[in-house]
Protein backbone atom coordinates (compact mmCIF):
# COMPACT_ATOMS: atom_id res chain seq x y z
CA UNK A 1 0.00 0.00 0.00
CA UNK A 2 2.55 2.48 0.98
CA UNK A 3 4.42 2.01 -2.65
CA UNK A 4 0.95 2.47 -4.44
CA UNK A 5 0.24 5.55 -2.33
CA UNK A 6 4.31 7.22 -2.56
CA UNK A 7 4.13 6.48 -6.10
CA UNK A 8 0.81 8.29 -7.03
CA UNK A 9 1.93 11.23 -4.97
CA UNK A 10 4.81 11.55 -7.38
CA UNK A 11 7.70 10.22 -4.83
CA UNK A 12 10.31 7.92 -6.34
CA UNK A 13 10.04 5.10 -3.91
CA UNK A 14 12.38 1.92 -4.07
CA UNK A 15 11.00 -1.82 -2.95
CA UNK A 16 12.93 -3.75 -1.10
CA UNK A 17 11.90 -7.53 -0.46
CA UNK A 18 13.25 -10.09 1.18
CA UNK A 19 11.21 -12.54 -0.99
CA UNK A 20 11.37 -13.84 -5.00
CA UNK A 21 9.21 -11.80 -7.50
CA UNK A 22 5.72 -13.33 -8.10
CA UNK A 23 2.91 -12.65 -10.71
CA UNK A 24 -0.04 -14.47 -9.79
CA UNK A 25 -1.48 -13.88 -13.80
CA UNK A 26 1.61 -16.40 -14.78
CA UNK A 27 2.25 -18.78 -11.74
CA UNK A 28 -1.25 -18.99 -10.28
CA UNK A 29 -2.48 -22.47 -10.40
CA UNK A 30 -6.02 -21.99 -9.83
CA UNK A 31 -7.27 -24.39 -12.38
CA UNK A 32 -5.00 -27.32 -11.14
CA UNK A 33 -7.27 -30.19 -9.24
CA UNK A 34 -6.84 -31.70 -5.92
CA UNK A 35 -6.33 -35.27 -7.90
CA UNK A 36 -3.54 -33.96 -9.97
CA UNK A 37 -1.60 -33.37 -6.96
CA UNK A 38 0.45 -35.76 -4.66
CA UNK A 39 -1.41 -36.58 -1.74
CA UNK A 40 -4.63 -34.74 -3.34
CA UNK A 41 -3.19 -31.17 -2.50
CA UNK A 42 -2.59 -32.25 1.41
CA UNK A 43 -1.11 -30.04 3.41
CA UNK A 44 3.14 -30.94 3.97
CA UNK A 45 5.82 -28.84 5.44
CA UNK A 46 6.67 -27.12 3.18
CA UNK A 47 3.22 -26.10 1.72
CA UNK A 48 1.17 -26.32 5.32
CA UNK A 49 -2.15 -25.03 3.76
CA UNK A 50 -2.13 -27.22 0.36
CA UNK A 51 0.08 -28.68 -2.35
CA UNK A 52 -1.31 -25.34 -4.99
CA UNK A 53 -0.84 -23.04 -1.74
CA UNK A 54 -0.01 -19.67 -3.06
CA UNK A 55 3.11 -19.21 -0.63
CA UNK A 56 6.49 -19.89 -2.61
CA UNK A 57 8.79 -19.40 -0.30
CA UNK A 58 8.12 -19.66 3.88
CA UNK A 59 5.51 -20.43 5.84
CA UNK A 60 5.81 -22.10 9.47
CA UNK A 61 9.49 -22.70 8.84
CA UNK A 62 11.71 -20.30 6.94
CA UNK A 63 15.13 -22.53 5.91
CA UNK A 64 18.25 -20.90 7.20
CA UNK A 65 16.08 -18.35 9.05
CA UNK A 66 15.01 -19.60 12.73
CA UNK A 67 13.33 -17.92 15.22
CA UNK A 68 12.93 -19.10 18.80
CA UNK A 69 10.83 -18.86 21.86
CA UNK A 70 11.69 -18.45 25.29
CA UNK A 71 11.40 -21.52 27.62
CA UNK A 72 8.01 -21.79 28.79
CA UNK A 73 6.75 -20.15 25.47
CA UNK A 74 4.95 -21.52 22.32
CA UNK A 75 4.81 -19.18 19.96
CA UNK A 76 4.42 -19.83 16.13
CA UNK A 77 5.71 -17.95 13.13
CA UNK A 78 4.49 -17.60 9.16
CA UNK A 79 6.07 -15.75 7.22
CA UNK A 80 6.25 -15.30 3.34
CA UNK A 81 9.06 -14.97 1.61
CA UNK A 82 7.63 -13.34 -1.71
CA UNK A 83 6.57 -10.22 -3.54
CA UNK A 84 3.27 -9.43 -1.97
CA UNK A 85 3.90 -11.35 1.09
CA UNK A 86 1.50 -13.06 3.10
CA UNK A 87 -1.58 -11.28 0.98
CA UNK A 88 -0.79 -13.71 -1.76
CA UNK A 89 -2.98 -16.44 0.38
CA UNK A 90 -4.28 -14.55 3.10
CA UNK A 91 -8.33 -15.48 3.91
CA UNK A 92 -9.51 -12.08 2.74
CA UNK A 93 -11.93 -11.63 5.76
CA UNK A 94 -11.97 -8.01 5.90
CA UNK A 95 -13.74 -6.28 8.59
CA UNK A 96 -13.62 -3.24 10.27
CA UNK A 97 -12.59 -2.29 13.15
CA UNK A 98 -15.38 -0.68 15.37
CA UNK A 99 -15.86 2.65 17.76
CA UNK A 100 -15.23 0.49 20.89
CA UNK A 101 -12.43 -1.46 19.47
CA UNK A 102 -10.04 2.01 18.87
CA UNK A 103 -10.70 3.33 22.31
CA UNK A 104 -10.82 -0.63 24.66
CA UNK A 105 -9.53 1.13 27.55
CA UNK A 106 -11.29 3.54 28.47
CA UNK A 107 -14.26 0.81 28.31
CA UNK A 108 -13.30 -1.71 30.55
CA UNK A 109 -10.12 -0.63 32.01
CA UNK A 110 -7.98 -3.00 30.61
CA UNK A 111 -4.81 -2.56 27.67
CA UNK A 112 -4.44 0.91 25.98
CA UNK A 113 -5.92 3.10 23.88
CA UNK A 114 -5.24 4.40 20.13
CA UNK A 115 -4.29 7.68 20.04
CA UNK A 116 -7.17 7.65 17.04
CA UNK A 117 -10.50 7.04 16.95
CA UNK A 118 -12.58 5.32 14.36
CA UNK A 119 -13.69 8.83 12.57
CA UNK A 120 -10.21 8.93 11.76
CA UNK A 121 -9.88 5.95 9.92
CA UNK A 122 -13.39 5.71 8.75
CA UNK A 123 -12.47 7.63 5.18
CA UNK A 124 -9.36 5.13 4.67
CA UNK A 125 -11.78 2.35 5.00
CA UNK A 126 -13.78 3.78 2.51
CA UNK A 127 -11.01 4.48 -0.06
CA UNK A 128 -9.56 1.37 0.88
CA UNK A 129 -12.27 -0.90 -0.07
CA UNK A 130 -13.15 1.21 -3.00
CA UNK A 131 -9.99 0.36 -4.20
CA UNK A 132 -9.25 -3.19 -2.87
CA UNK A 133 -12.74 -4.44 -3.87
CA UNK A 134 -14.55 -5.56 -0.86
CA UNK A 135 -17.90 -7.46 -0.67
CA UNK A 136 -20.27 -7.36 2.01
CA UNK A 137 -23.93 -6.50 3.33
CA UNK A 138 -24.43 -3.25 4.96
CA UNK A 139 -25.75 -4.20 8.26
CA UNK A 140 -25.14 -1.29 11.22
CA UNK A 141 -24.78 -3.40 14.22
CA UNK A 142 -22.97 -2.47 17.46
CA UNK A 143 -19.22 -1.96 17.46
CA UNK A 144 -19.70 -3.70 13.49
CA UNK A 145 -19.78 -0.32 11.37
CA UNK A 146 -21.58 -0.02 8.18
CA UNK A 147 -19.32 1.31 4.88
CA UNK A 148 -20.27 4.26 3.23
CA UNK A 149 -23.03 4.30 0.50
CA UNK A 150 -22.18 2.52 -2.86
CA UNK A 151 -18.48 1.46 -1.04
CA UNK A 152 -18.72 -2.13 -0.44
CA UNK A 153 -19.77 -4.40 -3.40
CA UNK A 154 -22.69 -7.14 -3.42
CA UNK A 155 -22.49 -10.03 -1.49
CA UNK A 156 -22.68 -13.30 -2.87
CA UNK A 157 -25.65 -15.37 -1.47
CA UNK A 158 -25.58 -17.36 1.04
CA UNK A 159 -25.22 -21.38 1.06
CA UNK A 160 -27.30 -24.24 2.39
CA UNK A 161 -25.03 -24.48 5.61
CA UNK A 162 -25.24 -21.00 6.18
CA UNK A 163 -29.30 -20.36 6.09
CA UNK A 164 -29.40 -23.50 7.96
CA UNK A 165 -27.26 -22.02 10.74
CA UNK A 166 -29.14 -18.68 10.82
CA UNK A 167 -32.31 -20.65 11.21
CA UNK A 168 -30.67 -22.38 14.28
CA UNK A 169 -29.07 -18.96 15.44
CA UNK A 170 -31.75 -16.81 14.98
CA UNK A 171 -33.59 -17.86 18.54
CA UNK A 172 -30.42 -18.24 20.04
CA UNK A 173 -29.95 -14.44 19.41
CA UNK A 174 -26.61 -14.54 17.37
CA UNK A 175 -26.49 -12.27 14.54
CA UNK A 176 -25.68 -14.33 11.25
CA UNK A 177 -24.81 -11.04 8.41
CA UNK A 178 -23.06 -11.17 5.30
CA UNK A 179 -19.20 -11.43 5.78
CA UNK A 180 -16.78 -8.90 4.23
CA UNK A 181 -14.25 -10.27 2.16
CA UNK A 182 -11.80 -8.78 -0.24
CA UNK A 183 -13.20 -10.67 -3.37
CA UNK A 184 -15.15 -8.84 -6.20
CA UNK A 185 -18.83 -9.86 -6.98
CA UNK A 186 -18.87 -7.39 -9.86
CA UNK A 187 -16.05 -5.61 -12.18
CA UNK A 188 -15.34 -1.92 -10.54
CA UNK A 189 -16.15 0.87 -12.19
CA UNK A 190 -13.04 2.28 -13.79
CA UNK A 191 -14.25 5.21 -15.18
CA UNK A 192 -15.81 6.97 -12.10
CA UNK A 193 -14.18 4.89 -8.96
CA UNK A 194 -11.02 6.49 -9.49
CA UNK A 195 -12.14 9.84 -9.79
CA UNK A 196 -14.26 9.00 -6.66
CA UNK A 197 -11.44 7.69 -5.14
CA UNK A 198 -8.34 10.05 -5.59
CA UNK A 199 -10.35 13.62 -6.70
CA UNK A 200 -7.63 15.61 -7.22
CA UNK A 201 -4.40 13.38 -8.95
CA UNK A 202 -4.40 12.49 -12.82
CA UNK A 203 -2.14 10.24 -12.54
CA UNK A 204 -3.77 8.57 -9.49
CA UNK A 205 -6.71 8.34 -11.17
CA UNK A 206 -4.90 7.13 -14.57
CA UNK A 207 -3.02 4.35 -13.85
CA UNK A 208 -5.75 2.96 -11.11
CA UNK A 209 -8.00 2.93 -14.03
CA UNK A 210 -5.69 0.91 -16.18
CA UNK A 211 -5.29 -1.43 -13.37
CA UNK A 212 -9.27 -1.78 -12.47
CA UNK A 213 -9.90 -2.83 -16.29
CA UNK A 214 -7.56 -5.07 -16.21
CA UNK A 215 -9.46 -6.85 -13.01
CA UNK A 216 -12.54 -9.59 -13.67
CA UNK A 217 -15.64 -10.69 -11.05
CA UNK A 218 -14.88 -13.91 -9.36
CA UNK A 219 -16.17 -16.94 -11.06
CA UNK A 220 -17.19 -18.84 -7.60
CA UNK A 221 -15.24 -21.82 -8.96
CA UNK A 222 -11.79 -21.92 -7.78
CA UNK A 223 -9.41 -21.86 -4.41
CA UNK A 224 -9.01 -18.01 -3.73
CA UNK A 225 -5.68 -19.37 -1.63
CA UNK A 226 -3.91 -20.54 -4.55
CA UNK A 227 -3.95 -17.10 -6.07
CA UNK A 228 -6.44 -15.13 -8.70
CA UNK A 229 -4.82 -15.00 -11.78
CA UNK A 230 -7.99 -12.61 -13.25
CA UNK A 231 -7.43 -10.09 -10.28
CA UNK A 232 -10.74 -10.73 -8.66
CA UNK A 233 -9.43 -10.80 -5.03
CA UNK A 234 -6.80 -8.90 -3.49
CA UNK A 235 -3.31 -9.43 -3.42
CA UNK A 236 -1.07 -7.06 -3.23
CA UNK A 237 0.71 -8.63 -6.03
CA UNK A 238 -1.95 -7.76 -8.68
CA UNK A 239 -3.89 -5.06 -6.68
CA UNK A 240 -1.15 -2.36 -5.66
CA UNK A 241 1.91 -3.19 -7.44
CA UNK A 242 0.69 -2.94 -11.08
CA UNK A 243 -0.84 0.57 -10.95
CA UNK A 244 2.37 1.44 -8.49
CA UNK A 245 5.07 0.01 -11.02
CA UNK A 246 2.84 1.75 -14.11
CA UNK A 247 3.53 5.39 -12.23
CA UNK A 248 7.09 4.69 -13.61
CA UNK A 249 8.09 5.69 -9.60
CA UNK A 250 8.49 2.70 -8.07
CA UNK A 251 11.14 0.23 -8.46
CA UNK A 252 11.46 -2.90 -6.84
CA UNK A 253 14.25 -4.65 -5.69
CA UNK A 254 13.93 -8.60 -4.84
CA UNK A 255 16.04 -11.06 -2.38
CA UNK A 256 17.15 -8.37 -0.69
CA UNK A 257 17.07 -8.73 2.56
CA UNK A 258 17.09 -5.71 5.54
CA UNK A 259 19.54 -5.66 8.05
CA UNK A 260 18.97 -2.44 9.21
CA UNK A 261 17.88 1.30 9.11
CA UNK A 262 20.94 3.85 9.01
CA UNK A 263 21.30 6.98 10.65
CA UNK A 264 23.43 10.05 10.66
CA UNK A 265 24.91 12.07 13.72
CA UNK A 266 21.86 14.09 13.76
CA UNK A 267 19.77 10.69 14.52
CA UNK A 268 18.21 11.05 11.18
CA UNK A 269 17.01 8.03 9.02
CA UNK A 270 19.94 8.31 6.06
CA UNK A 271 18.61 4.51 4.30
CA UNK A 272 18.61 1.35 4.87
CA UNK A 273 21.63 -1.62 4.71
CA UNK A 274 20.65 -4.98 3.20
CA UNK A 275 22.22 -8.36 2.18
CA UNK A 276 21.37 -9.29 -1.43
CA UNK A 277 20.33 -13.01 -0.98
CA UNK A 278 21.50 -14.29 -4.55
CA UNK A 279 25.30 -12.49 -4.12
CA UNK A 280 25.54 -12.87 -0.07
CA UNK A 281 26.82 -9.31 -0.35
CA UNK A 282 25.93 -6.68 1.85
CA UNK A 283 24.34 -3.20 0.10
CA UNK A 284 22.92 0.22 1.37
CA UNK A 285 20.48 2.52 -0.46
CA UNK A 286 19.86 6.14 0.88
CA UNK A 287 16.25 7.54 1.25
CA UNK A 288 14.94 10.51 2.78
CA UNK A 289 12.32 8.34 4.20
CA UNK A 290 11.96 5.10 5.37
CA UNK A 291 9.34 3.12 5.39
CA UNK A 292 9.05 -0.31 7.38
CA UNK A 293 6.12 -2.59 6.44
CA UNK A 294 7.54 -6.40 7.16
CA UNK A 295 5.33 -7.41 9.07
CA UNK A 296 4.92 -6.90 12.79
CA UNK A 297 7.37 -8.93 14.20
CA UNK A 298 9.90 -8.23 11.45
CA UNK A 299 9.90 -4.62 11.68
CA UNK A 300 10.51 -5.51 15.61
CA UNK A 301 13.46 -7.45 14.35
CA UNK A 302 14.78 -4.79 11.89
CA UNK A 303 14.61 -1.81 14.55
CA UNK A 304 16.20 -3.86 17.23
CA UNK A 305 19.21 -4.52 14.89
CA UNK A 306 19.54 -1.52 14.09
CA UNK A 307 22.26 -0.56 16.53
CA UNK A 308 24.73 2.01 17.08
CA UNK A 309 26.47 4.18 19.32
CA UNK A 310 23.39 6.94 19.80
CA UNK A 311 20.96 4.14 19.53
CA UNK A 312 22.53 1.32 21.52
CA UNK A 313 19.13 -0.71 22.30
CA UNK A 314 17.72 -0.63 18.55
CA UNK A 315 16.87 2.60 16.91
CA UNK A 316 13.11 4.25 17.97
CA UNK A 317 13.57 2.52 21.15
CA UNK A 318 13.80 5.15 23.44
CA UNK A 319 11.06 3.48 25.24
CA UNK A 320 12.18 0.44 25.40
CA UNK A 321 9.19 -0.98 23.82
CA UNK A 322 9.94 -1.93 20.29
CA UNK A 323 8.64 -5.79 20.57
CA UNK A 324 6.44 -5.55 23.36
CA UNK A 325 2.52 -5.72 23.25
CA UNK A 326 2.87 -8.24 20.63
CA UNK A 327 -0.82 -9.77 20.03
CA UNK A 328 -2.49 -12.56 18.11
CA UNK A 329 -6.10 -13.33 17.63
CA UNK A 330 -7.87 -15.90 20.12
CA UNK A 331 -8.88 -18.71 18.26
CA UNK A 332 -10.87 -21.94 19.01
CA UNK A 333 -13.44 -24.01 17.09
CA UNK A 334 -15.18 -27.27 16.78
CA UNK A 335 -17.21 -29.01 13.86
CA UNK A 336 -20.36 -31.29 13.93
CA UNK A 337 -22.41 -33.31 11.48
CA UNK A 338 -25.62 -31.80 10.63
CA UNK A 339 -28.27 -34.70 9.81
CA UNK A 340 -30.40 -32.38 8.00
CA UNK A 341 -27.46 -31.93 5.37
CA UNK A 342 -27.02 -35.22 4.29
CA UNK A 343 -28.31 -36.39 0.95
CA UNK A 344 -28.43 -32.76 -0.63
CA UNK A 345 -29.09 -33.39 -4.28
CA UNK A 346 -25.92 -32.07 -5.94
CA UNK A 347 -25.86 -28.34 -6.80
CA UNK A 348 -23.08 -25.64 -7.12
CA UNK A 349 -22.39 -24.13 -4.19
CA UNK A 350 -18.73 -23.31 -4.53
CA UNK A 351 -19.02 -19.97 -4.36
CA UNK A 352 -16.06 -17.55 -2.76
CA UNK A 353 -13.26 -19.60 -0.70
CA UNK A 354 -14.46 -18.42 2.65
CA UNK A 355 -17.57 -17.63 4.09
CA UNK A 356 -20.57 -16.01 2.49
CA UNK A 357 -22.12 -15.37 6.17
CA UNK A 358 -20.26 -14.98 9.56
CA UNK A 359 -21.51 -13.88 13.41
CA UNK A 360 -20.49 -10.57 14.63
CA UNK A 361 -19.78 -10.24 18.24
CA UNK A 362 -23.07 -10.20 19.60
CA UNK A 363 -22.87 -9.73 23.86
CA UNK A 364 -21.30 -6.28 24.06
CA UNK A 365 -24.46 -5.80 27.06
CA UNK A 366 -23.68 -9.00 29.15
CA UNK A 367 -20.50 -8.57 28.95
CA UNK A 368 -20.71 -4.96 30.46
CA UNK A 369 -22.64 -6.24 33.24
CA UNK A 370 -19.57 -8.80 33.87
CA UNK A 371 -21.77 -11.93 33.02
CA UNK A 372 -18.87 -13.39 31.04
CA UNK A 373 -15.72 -14.06 33.17
CA UNK A 374 -13.69 -12.29 29.84
CA UNK A 375 -13.49 -8.97 28.80
CA UNK A 376 -13.73 -8.80 25.26
CA UNK A 377 -15.44 -10.35 21.93
CA UNK A 378 -15.59 -12.81 19.33
CA UNK A 379 -16.64 -12.97 15.90
CA UNK A 380 -17.63 -16.54 14.30
CA UNK A 381 -16.12 -17.98 11.09
CA UNK A 382 -18.33 -21.08 10.05
CA UNK A 383 -18.54 -23.36 6.67
CA UNK A 384 -18.86 -26.74 5.65
CA UNK A 385 -21.03 -28.27 2.67
CA UNK A 386 -19.78 -29.93 -0.41
CA UNK A 387 -16.90 -27.86 -1.68
CA UNK A 388 -14.61 -29.63 -4.33
CA UNK A 389 -13.09 -32.65 -2.58
CA UNK A 390 -9.51 -32.90 -1.67
CA UNK A 391 -7.63 -34.44 0.68
CA UNK A 392 -9.21 -35.46 4.09
CA UNK A 393 -12.69 -34.44 2.59
CA UNK A 394 -14.20 -37.52 4.49
CA UNK A 395 -12.71 -37.38 7.59
CA UNK A 396 -14.73 -38.84 10.15
CA UNK A 397 -16.83 -40.96 7.35
CA UNK A 398 -15.62 -44.24 9.66
CA UNK A 399 -17.12 -42.96 12.51
CA UNK A 400 -20.95 -43.07 10.95
CA UNK A 401 -20.37 -46.25 8.41
CA UNK A 402 -20.10 -48.86 11.43
CA UNK A 403 -17.80 -50.77 9.47
CA UNK A 404 -18.94 -50.61 5.99
CA UNK A 405 -16.54 -51.33 2.82
CA UNK A 406 -17.62 -51.37 -0.74
CA UNK A 407 -20.76 -50.69 -2.26
CA UNK A 408 -21.93 -49.36 1.12
CA UNK A 409 -19.03 -47.03 2.17
CA UNK A 410 -19.86 -45.84 -1.65
CA UNK A 411 -23.15 -45.15 -0.53
CA UNK A 412 -22.00 -43.45 2.82
CA UNK A 413 -19.91 -41.51 1.42
CA UNK A 414 -22.69 -40.06 -1.12
CA UNK A 415 -25.22 -39.18 2.05
CA UNK A 416 -22.94 -37.70 4.15
CA UNK A 417 -20.50 -35.50 2.14
CA UNK A 418 -21.23 -32.17 2.58
CA UNK A 419 -22.63 -32.74 6.28
CA UNK A 420 -20.15 -31.36 8.12
CA UNK A 421 -19.78 -27.85 9.72
CA UNK A 422 -17.23 -26.43 11.18
CA UNK A 423 -17.23 -23.52 13.88
CA UNK A 424 -14.31 -21.01 14.49
CA UNK A 425 -13.93 -18.04 17.19
CA UNK A 426 -11.65 -15.07 16.34
CA UNK A 427 -11.64 -13.37 19.37
CA UNK A 428 -9.88 -10.05 20.56
CA UNK A 429 -6.60 -10.53 22.98
CA UNK A 430 -5.42 -8.10 25.56
CA UNK A 431 -2.11 -7.09 24.97
CA UNK A 432 0.06 -8.20 28.02
CA UNK A 433 3.66 -7.95 29.74
CA UNK A 434 4.77 -11.24 28.70
CA UNK A 435 3.78 -11.13 25.27
CA UNK A 436 6.92 -9.72 23.44
CA UNK A 437 9.79 -10.74 20.83
CA UNK A 438 13.51 -9.94 21.32
CA UNK A 439 16.63 -10.62 20.00
CA UNK A 440 18.02 -13.64 21.24
CA UNK A 441 21.46 -13.03 22.53
CA UNK A 442 22.71 -16.73 20.57
CA UNK A 443 21.21 -17.10 17.57
CA UNK A 444 21.93 -15.12 14.05
CA UNK A 445 20.44 -16.01 10.80
CA UNK A 446 21.96 -17.42 7.32
CA UNK A 447 22.64 -13.89 6.55
CA UNK A 448 24.25 -13.05 10.14
CA UNK A 449 21.31 -11.49 11.24
CA UNK A 450 20.31 -11.72 14.83
CA UNK A 451 16.83 -13.80 14.97
CA UNK A 452 13.73 -13.07 17.25
CA UNK A 453 13.25 -15.11 20.25
CA UNK A 454 9.45 -14.71 21.44
CA UNK A 455 7.79 -14.44 24.62
CA UNK A 456 4.43 -15.85 24.94
CA UNK A 457 1.31 -16.20 27.58
CA UNK A 458 -2.61 -15.70 27.50
CA UNK A 459 -4.20 -14.05 30.53
CA UNK A 460 -7.34 -15.95 31.67
CA UNK A 461 -9.74 -13.07 29.59
CA UNK A 462 -7.81 -15.01 26.29
CA UNK A 463 -8.43 -18.74 27.69
CA UNK A 464 -12.01 -17.99 29.38
CA UNK A 465 -12.88 -16.47 25.66
CA UNK A 466 -11.94 -19.66 24.10
CA UNK A 467 -14.00 -22.07 26.37
CA UNK A 468 -16.96 -20.05 25.67
CA UNK A 469 -16.84 -20.04 22.02
CA UNK A 470 -16.65 -23.82 22.41
CA UNK A 471 -19.64 -24.15 24.25
CA UNK A 472 -21.42 -21.74 22.06
CA UNK A 473 -20.52 -23.53 19.02
CA UNK A 474 -21.51 -27.34 20.30
CA UNK A 475 -25.03 -25.24 20.93
CA UNK A 476 -25.17 -23.97 17.61
CA UNK A 477 -24.48 -27.22 16.39
CA UNK A 478 -26.79 -29.27 18.90
CA UNK A 479 -29.51 -26.51 17.88
CA UNK A 480 -28.94 -27.26 14.34
CA UNK A 481 -29.85 -31.01 15.54
CA UNK A 482 -26.18 -31.86 14.73
CA UNK A 483 -23.47 -33.76 16.86
CA UNK A 484 -20.15 -32.52 17.95
CA UNK A 485 -17.63 -33.96 16.99
CA UNK A 486 -15.76 -35.19 19.27
CA UNK A 487 -15.99 -34.23 23.47
CA UNK A 488 -16.60 -30.44 23.85
CA UNK A 489 -13.45 -29.20 26.25
CA UNK A 490 -14.39 -27.03 28.92
CA UNK A 491 -11.17 -25.84 30.19
CA UNK A 492 -9.99 -22.94 27.51
CA UNK A 493 -6.41 -23.73 27.95
CA UNK A 494 -6.75 -26.55 26.22
CA UNK A 495 -8.36 -25.63 22.69
CA UNK A 496 -6.82 -21.99 22.81
CA UNK A 497 -4.71 -21.83 19.47
CA UNK A 498 -1.16 -21.31 20.48
CA UNK A 499 0.33 -17.64 19.61
CA UNK A 500 1.05 -17.24 16.55
CA UNK A 501 -1.12 -19.88 15.05
CA UNK A 502 -4.04 -17.51 13.95
CA UNK A 503 -1.45 -15.43 11.86
CA UNK A 504 -3.14 -12.49 12.82
CA UNK A 505 0.34 -10.83 14.99
CA UNK A 506 -0.10 -6.87 15.73
CA UNK A 507 1.42 -4.98 17.92
CA UNK A 508 5.61 -4.71 18.44
CA UNK A 509 5.56 -0.50 17.64
CA UNK A 510 2.57 0.66 19.06
CA UNK A 511 1.71 3.93 18.57
CA UNK A 512 0.23 6.19 21.18
CA UNK A 513 0.41 9.88 22.11
CA UNK A 514 3.80 10.02 24.47
CA UNK A 515 7.07 8.78 23.57
CA UNK A 516 6.86 7.78 26.80
CA UNK A 517 4.92 4.77 26.55
CA UNK A 518 4.72 4.24 23.16
CA UNK A 519 7.33 3.66 19.73
CA UNK A 520 5.49 5.54 17.02
CA UNK A 521 2.77 8.87 17.23
CA UNK A 522 -0.73 8.76 15.69
CA UNK A 523 0.27 9.50 12.54
CA UNK A 524 2.72 5.70 13.06
CA UNK A 525 5.93 8.02 12.63
CA UNK A 526 8.83 7.31 15.02
CA UNK A 527 8.67 9.62 17.75
CA UNK A 528 12.99 9.43 17.98
CA UNK A 529 13.46 9.25 14.42
CA UNK A 530 11.04 11.79 12.38
CA UNK A 531 11.47 10.94 8.83
CA UNK A 532 10.71 7.00 9.65
CA UNK A 533 7.56 5.32 9.71
CA UNK A 534 5.88 1.92 9.97
CA UNK A 535 3.20 0.71 7.96
CA UNK A 536 2.44 -2.74 8.94
CA UNK A 537 0.62 -4.36 11.69
CA UNK A 538 3.25 -3.32 14.10
CA UNK A 539 1.80 0.13 15.17
CA UNK A 540 -1.61 -1.73 16.61
CA UNK A 541 -2.97 -0.81 20.36
CA UNK A 542 -4.48 -3.61 20.32
CA UNK A 543 -6.01 -6.22 18.59
CA UNK A 544 -10.29 -6.31 17.75
CA UNK A 545 -11.76 -9.49 17.17
CA UNK A 546 -11.54 -8.07 13.48
CA UNK A 547 -8.84 -9.66 11.24
CA UNK A 548 -6.42 -6.90 11.07
CA UNK A 549 -5.44 -6.40 7.28
CA UNK A 550 -8.47 -3.78 6.07
CA UNK A 551 -7.41 -1.76 9.40
CA UNK A 552 -3.06 -2.44 8.36
CA UNK A 553 -3.97 -1.05 4.50
CA UNK A 554 -6.02 2.13 5.90
CA UNK A 555 -3.73 2.85 8.29
CA UNK A 556 -0.83 2.85 5.84
CA UNK A 557 -2.87 5.18 3.56
CA UNK A 558 -3.34 7.43 6.32
CA UNK A 559 0.41 7.35 7.20
CA UNK A 560 1.59 7.87 3.60
CA UNK A 561 -1.18 10.86 3.55
CA UNK A 562 0.99 12.41 6.53
CA UNK A 563 4.41 11.34 4.70
CA UNK A 564 3.25 13.20 1.76
CA UNK A 565 1.79 16.77 3.48
CA UNK A 566 5.37 16.45 5.88
CA UNK A 567 7.54 16.04 2.95
CA UNK A 568 5.52 19.46 1.38
CA UNK A 569 6.08 21.31 4.26
CA UNK A 570 9.78 20.15 4.52
CA UNK A 571 9.23 19.50 8.08
CA UNK A 572 11.04 15.87 6.90
CA UNK A 573 13.14 14.66 4.58
C1 LIG B 1 -3.34 -18.49 5.65
C2 LIG B 1 -3.56 -17.08 6.11
C3 LIG B 1 -4.85 -16.57 6.18
C4 LIG B 1 -5.06 -15.25 6.58
N1 LIG B 1 -6.32 -14.77 6.55
C5 LIG B 1 -6.55 -13.47 6.85
C6 LIG B 1 -7.86 -12.91 6.71
O1 LIG B 1 -8.80 -13.58 6.28
N2 LIG B 1 -8.04 -11.62 7.05
C7 LIG B 1 -7.01 -10.84 7.52
O2 LIG B 1 -7.25 -9.67 7.82
N3 LIG B 1 -5.76 -11.34 7.63
C8 LIG B 1 -5.51 -12.63 7.30
N4 LIG B 1 -4.24 -13.13 7.38
C9 LIG B 1 -3.17 -12.24 7.86
C10 LIG B 1 -2.62 -11.36 6.74
O3 LIG B 1 -2.01 -12.14 5.76
C11 LIG B 1 -1.61 -10.39 7.34
O4 LIG B 1 -2.27 -9.60 8.32
C12 LIG B 1 -1.05 -9.41 6.31
O5 LIG B 1 -0.52 -10.08 5.20
C13 LIG B 1 0.04 -8.59 6.98
O6 LIG B 1 0.62 -7.76 6.05
P1 LIG B 1 2.10 -7.24 6.25
O7 LIG B 1 2.43 -6.42 5.06
O8 LIG B 1 2.25 -6.65 7.59
O9 LIG B 1 3.02 -8.56 6.29
P2 LIG B 1 3.30 -9.64 5.17
O10 LIG B 1 2.12 -9.89 4.33
O11 LIG B 1 3.91 -10.80 5.89
O12 LIG B 1 4.40 -8.95 4.24
C14 LIG B 1 5.69 -8.66 4.72
C15 LIG B 1 6.64 -8.58 3.54
O13 LIG B 1 7.90 -8.11 3.98
C16 LIG B 1 8.92 -8.95 3.48
N5 LIG B 1 10.02 -8.94 4.46
C17 LIG B 1 10.03 -9.49 5.70
N6 LIG B 1 11.21 -9.27 6.29
C18 LIG B 1 11.95 -8.54 5.43
C19 LIG B 1 13.27 -8.01 5.48
N7 LIG B 1 14.06 -8.15 6.55
N8 LIG B 1 13.72 -7.32 4.40
C20 LIG B 1 12.94 -7.13 3.29
N9 LIG B 1 11.68 -7.63 3.21
C21 LIG B 1 11.20 -8.31 4.27
C22 LIG B 1 8.27 -10.31 3.34
O14 LIG B 1 8.97 -11.11 2.40
C23 LIG B 1 6.87 -9.94 2.87
O15 LIG B 1 6.80 -9.79 1.48
C24 LIG B 1 -3.97 -14.44 6.97
C25 LIG B 1 -2.67 -14.95 6.90
C26 LIG B 1 -2.46 -16.25 6.46
C27 LIG B 1 -1.05 -16.75 6.35
S1 LIG C 1 -13.02 -17.94 -6.36
FE1 LIG C 1 -13.00 -15.98 -7.43
S2 LIG C 1 -11.56 -14.66 -6.33
FE2 LIG C 1 -11.19 -16.78 -5.67
S3 LIG C 1 -9.52 -17.47 -7.01
FE3 LIG C 1 -11.49 -18.11 -8.00
S4 LIG C 1 -12.00 -16.39 -9.39
FE4 LIG C 1 -10.40 -15.65 -7.99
Amino acid sequence: MAAYQLGIAGLKVLVLEAGRRYDPQVETPMFNLPRQAPLRGAGSKEKPFGFYDATVDGGWEVPGEPYTTAPGSDFMWWRARMLGGRTNHWGRISLRMGEYDFKPKSRDGLGADWPISYADLAPYYDKTEMLVGVYGGDDDLENTPRSSPGVLMPPPRPRATELLARKACDPMGIPVIPAHLAIMTQRQDADTLPRKIHPDNPLAQKVLAESMRQRQACFWATPCGNGCSIRANFQSTTVLIPPALATGNVDIIPDAMVREVTVDNTGKATGVSYVDKRTRTDHHVQARVVVLAASAAETARILLNSRSNQFPNGLSNSSGLVGKYLMDTVGAGIGGQIPALENTPPHNQDGASGMHMYMPWWLYKEQKRGKLGFARGYHIEFGGGRSMPGSGAFGGLGNLTEGAYGKKYKEAARRYYGSWMWFDGRGEMIPNEDCYCELDPDVVDQWGIPVLRFHWKFSDHETRQAAHMVKTFAQIIEQMGGKVNGKVETDGAKVIAKGGQIIHEVGTCRMGTSPRDSVLNEWCQSWDVKNLFVTDGAPFVSNADKNPTLSILALAWRTCDHIVGQLKTRSIG
